[in-house]
């Protein structure tokens, strides 16, 4: 793959600059008039520049922002505020997900029984309008504090259910490589801790960031799985690709976690070219959500349907690894469902009849015999009841 094309207000930067993410950060564009030199803005991404300056700016690696198309391109759709984000509508929730309210401690989000969500870090290289955390992303004021953090370790340390730590924020690799591996570390002394999961968008906006050095200090603490948030096969650049493989390289098992964007992604070719590029670089498509219903973006929400009916589209054509879940998490904090299209017709007794990858009917029956056992026959036989007839030793 060939390296991606820069903007040509960067092509005069030496290549030993322009592929160190410190550089990346440094330079990044985080103001109307820096846009504007740039890009040929439209009136409503000037309009919601303007009104969004306040409650949840932008930032734009040179990097990212050198993948930007016109107006409605899917990835300058993703990073420039526009002019709908100061619509509202009654559904729309600060904090969609109560992930404030489900916090024991300021820094930790405790939700499942097995896993919980450690917040690290409140800022971000890029600061995607669809963010359902916009409430306190981008503050750095409000960034958890090394007390806070204490406060959710100990926390951690009296909590043995958890086994399964998300590592987020903002993102987590904001913080310079000695903070975030002594994080990591620190996670890693909590005997009850099985794996720890490192929530970061830098491979798609700052793929920089992904360096070697980095990866060498974090595989000493495996089990270690990234999520990241891939949207758009734009974003599948040749840098992108090779931090997926340096991830994939040093041992991290890559999932990743797309929004749902109206007008954006939200088609199943789209989805399918994404799910091609991520197996291509040994990542897995894991979830695709919903968009959260977070103030200023009611016009990247879709139907529920839509993801329903992508998911449909893709079973039995593509490849079932590239398929990901399509999930709402529910507003209020009642947790993920995942949505799988009703492909049953009909069902008669214990036939049921389904509607194929090809499009035709096809019958499946369940067993004669167990058919009514769950309810006529009494208990089945379970392994803790067969283990009970077995002689003590
Ligand atoms: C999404 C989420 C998780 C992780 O869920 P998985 O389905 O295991 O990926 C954990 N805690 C919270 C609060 C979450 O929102």
């Amino acid at each position: 793959m060939t390296p991606t094309p820069r903007h040509p207000a960067f092509r005069s930067v030496p290549d030993a600059q322009w592929n160190d993410w410190r550089w990346q950060l440094r330079h990044r564009i985080t103001k109307l008039e820096q846009l504007e030199a740039v890009v040929d803005l439209t009136e409503e991404e000037r309009r919601g520049i303007v009104a969004r300056r306040s409650e949840f700016s932008f930032a734009i690696t040179p990097y990212y922002l050198s993948l930007f198309g016109g107006p409605d391109c899917p990835v300058r759709r993703q990073a420039v505020p526009h002019a709908d984000e100061v619509r509202t509508t009654p559904e729309d929730l600060a904090d969609p997900l109560a992930e404030d309210a489900h916090a024991p401690v300021a820094a930790l989000t405790h939700r499942y029984p097995d896993r919980a969500l450690l917040y690290v870090s409140h800022t971000c290289p890029v600061y995607c309008r669809h963010c359902t955390r916009q409430r306190k992303v981008g503050d750095a004021r409000s960034a958890p504090s090394r007390d806070d953090l204490d406060d959710a370790f100990a926390y951690l340390e009296k909590t043995p259910a958890v086994r399964d730590v998300l590592v987020s924020g903002g993102d987590p690799l904001s913080l310079s490589d000695d903070r975030l591996v002594e994080i990591v570390a620190r996670l890693r002394r909590i005997p009850s801790v099985e794996i720890i999961r490192l929530c970061t968008r830098n491979p798609v906006t700052l793929p920089q960031r992904i360096t070697p050095e980095l990866l060498d200090r974090l595989r000493a603490y495996h089990p270690i799985y990234v999520n990241t948030h891939f949207n758009h096969p734009k974003e599948g650049t040749a840098e992108a690709a090779a931090a997926l493989e340096r991830l994939a390289d040093a041992g991290f098992v890559v999932g990743n976690q797309m929004v749902l964007l109206a007008g954006i992604n939200d088609r199943p070719e789209v989805v399918e070219a994404l799910g091609r590029f991520l197996l291509r670089h040994r990542a897995r498509p894991y979830y695709m959500f919903q968009c959260d219903p977070v103030r200023g973006t009611a016009h990247l929400r879709t139907p529920v349907e839509r993801g329903v009916e992508i998911v449909d589209a893709l079973r039995g054509r593509v490849s079932g690894l590239a398929i990901p879940h399509f999930a709402v998490d529910l507003p209020g904090g009642g947790g993920k469902v995942t949505l799988v299209p009703d492909r049953q017709l009909a069902r008669t007794g214990r036939v049921r009849v389904f509607r194929g990858a090809q499009g035709a009917a096809h019958r499946v029956a369940d067993p004669e015999a167990n058919a009514s056992s769950g309810a006529e026959g009494g208990p089945e036989p379970t392994c803790s009841s067969v283990r009970t007839r077995t002689p003590p030793r």
